[in-house]
């Protein structure tokens, strides 16, 4: 049983592995090449010249202060992520949580102006939770929570006004759903429960970032909430 739980050999090369990716694997696998857009986290073709910010982030409103991925959507990333989210590897977020971590430690916009932040997950939908019996955003928070010693806190929830995966729906569709989509817990838009300033918001994949900026957007309502950064583990291609 426990070995379901934890696999003690590598997910990709079958050699032993202490948590489940062994160290060479996890270091092969593909990064967020530079340059990145400084505020969304996006690659960049070429250096821009007077801007920060990539095209995309040039017509998009901002609620976040940066966006930080770790590693590039190839198909060797999409393919773990996939295997995080949709059969049970829960082990791989404790696996790839050390790469959010790297890019924390890369990352002063984050490590110096989010310390003492608060890691807040993306909520899935309660069809997936029900579904699966967990929330790989949350396994992944939770994970890096314990490498850099940062609390977590569910603040956010889903309000189920849609159907079916935000995976087939067209980017125009999933912005629609997507600020419908999060609702602040009463507990914290309530006060009863206190937030720091400062919140890293935490999920498996970036896409568009209508996910991101909804969830940001939902934060932003909360009294004493200043700022909010994100991580994702991956940065897919805008299609
Ligand atoms: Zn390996
Ligand atoms: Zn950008």
């Amino acid at each position: 049983m426990l070995s379901w739980i934890y696999p003690t050999t590598c997910e990709l090369c079958h050699e032993s592995a202490e948590l489940s990716l062994c160290p060479d694997c996890l270091a092969g696998l593909e990064r967020v090449p530079r340059p990145i857009c400084l505020y969304c986290g996006a690659p960049l073709k070429i250096t821009p010249a007077t801007t920060a910010g990539c095209p995309f982030c040039e017509r998009q409103p901002r609620p976040f202060t940066l966006a930080r991925s770790a590693l590039l959507g190839n198909e060797q990333n999409m393919q773990l992520i996939y295997k995080l989210k949709y059969h049970q590897a829960i082990y791989l977020a404790a696996a790839l949580a050390p790469l959010l971590a790297e890019v924390w430690h890369h990352t002063p916009g984050l490590n110096q102006d989010f310390a003492g932040a608060c890691l807040v997950p993306v909520p899935t939908s309660s069809e997936h939770e029900q579904k699966r019996g967990y929330n790989q955003a949350a396994e992944l928070a939770t994970a890096l929570g314990n490498i850099l010693g940062l609390p977590i806190a569910h603040v956010l929830q889903r309000c189920d006004t849609e159907h079916g995966s935000q995976t087939r729906l067209s980017a125009t569709q999933r912005r629609l759903n997507a600020y419908r989509a999060f609702q602040v817990r009463p507990a914290y838009s309530e006060n009863r429960r206190s937030l720091p300033p400062h919140i890293v918001l935490v999920d498996d994949v970036f896409t568009t970032g209508s996910t991101a900026r909804a969830c940001c957007h939902a934060l932003l309502q909360i009294p004493g909430v200043q700022r909010v950064a994100v991580m994702t583990l991956v940065r897919a291609e805008r299609k």
